[in-house]
């Protein structure tokens, strides 16, 4: 690896030696843009802290009242990663799970995944360590309220553009854009995306993150002159990612025939494909247990506690649940079935030796998520556009241009990779199209 870089990758595993999963995905950022370090203008301008490491932080206390009366205090945050390419922009993640290293990890992902949509997008990340689990609705909106009491004054359609991620979704942002409309005093519409049609809303917004997954594939496919009709699926979770998916895959004659859930999984052998199906998704959803036991219980197929769908034999693997969901061990089945392509929805789906397993063997062609995974983002842009023009697109023009958008990053991604020698690594391809990207501008801007 390059001098420089690894100098930077010690200084920063020194610093946040308690942040795992930020070290972790700058660690392989690191590794996959090697090839494209050769520029002695990167070490003289520090370029590359200045890419791994965010601009500014922000770290708050999210106090709640239940509907028992009893006071709850989270903690939330927001990290502005990166903003040479436009405002900072990406998710808010509402999860017990939710630390510093997990917020930085997205954001820094966030950064190079926006970069590559071809549209003026910084990158950032947020959220809280607050379970949405058995929440009634009026405890969500009050600590949705509460959280924008303090994200309200580092936001704004200019500076810093949040949307949903795990745990939030149209519901949410609903109720933190009517905060910060409040607090405000004015209808500032693109100052948040996600939102719902009746305010300012994209069409397909919803739709997006699992629809530019499937497009994604689909050029992969394409490229391999291999038909996407008959191909079986496995996907994890069963929420927003998820959902697309199953949707647009059935539209292009191909079948999901796993979902899964921190219970475990369900194996549905005719496919996740019918209305019913994609509906009774989002009852699940809104029931908010996340089980996918209910699946199985609704429409008699089996169901697999404590275990994950990585073990059935399909002809793709798409996760689309979290971060570090799939390890050696689901490589090695993965691999042992025989599967050809790995394309990842979800953020940093696999663990290092488990991308590692599937990016280096033959049998497999790999996605990462910063590419394939894009697509939500993608059109969380377009509703920025179409709400500073006063305009709505029509659900077939979002489409398109989302499906224009997915088939850029592909082809951007396939280019650098050619052009580095590296064959067909998709992967690291678009991480050194987007690091180019995002370094010229830096450079442009000065130090
Ligand atoms: N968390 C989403 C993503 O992965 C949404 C980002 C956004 O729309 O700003 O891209």
């Amino acid at each position: 690896m390059n001098e420089y870089a690894v100098r930077v990758a010690a200084q920063l595993r020194q610093r946040y030696a308690h942040e795992p999963e930020y070290l972790q995905s700058v660690q392989t950022w690191l590794e996959m843009i090697d090839p494209a370090l050769d520029d002695p203008r990167y070490e003289k301008l520090d370029l590359l802290t200045r890419m791994v490491e965010p601009d500014r932080m922000f770290m708050f206390l999210v106090p709640w009242v239940d509907d028992k009366g009893v006071a709850h205090t989270n903690h939330g945050y927001r990290v502005q990663f990166n903003s040479a390419i436009g405002p900072y922009k990406g998710g808010l993640r509402f999860h017990p799970g939710v630390t510093p290293s997990v917020v930085k990890f997205l954001g820094f992902e966030q950064t190079y995944k926006n970069a590559l949509t071809g549209l003026p997008i910084g990158g950032a990340a947020g959220g809280a360590d607050f379970d949405p689990r058995g929440k009634s609705n009026r405890e969500i909106m009050r600590f949705c309220q509460s959280f924008m009491n303090a994200l309200y004054r580092y936001i704004g359609s200019d500076t810093d553009v949040p949307a949903g991620d795990i745990g939030v979704g149209a519901r949410e942002i609903g109720f933190l854009y009517g905060q910060y409309k409040r607090l405000m005093s004015k209808a500032e519409s693109s100052a948040l995306t996600g939102k719902g049609l009746t305010y300012g809303g994209s069409k397909i917004r919803q739709e997006a993150a699992g629809f530019g997954t499937v497009y994604f594939l689909a050029r992969m496919l394409e490229h391999q002159k291999d038909p996407i009709e008959g191909k079986t699926i496995a996907v994890s979770g069963f929420g927003n990612m998820t959902w697309g998916v199953c949707r647009k895959a059935t539209e292009l004659g191909a079948k999901v025939v796993t979902l899964s859930g921190p219970d475990g999984y369900i194996y549905d052998p005719s496919g996740v494909s019918t209305q019913e199906k994609f509906d009774f998704l989002l009852e699940m959803r809104a029931k908010g247990q996340d089980r996918v036991s209910l699946y199985a219980d609704r429409f008699g197929v089996p169901f697999f506690p404590g275990k994950k769908p990585w073990e059935v034999a399909v002809d793709v693997v798409i996760p689309c649940a979290t971060q570090n969901e799939l390890d050696v061990e689901d490589a090695v089945h993965i691999l042992a079935n025989d599967v050809r392509y790995y394309v990842e929805g979800s953020n940093m789906p696999a663990t290092t030796e488990a991308l590692k397993l599937l990016r280096l063997s033959p049998k497999i062609l790999t996605a990462g998520a910063k590419a394939s995974g894009s697509g939500g983002v993608a059109v969380s842009a377009l509703e920025m556009a179409q709400n500073s023009i006063r305009y709505n697109w029509t659900p077939a023009e979002v489409d398109q241009k989302l499906r224009d958008i997915m088939s850029s990053i592909y082809d951007a991604s396939a280019a650098a990779a050619e052009e580095y020698g590296l064959g067909y690594d998709l992967i690291a391809g678009n991480d050194i199209a987007a690091f180019k990207k995002i370094s010229e501008a830096m450079i442009a801007q000065g130090l």
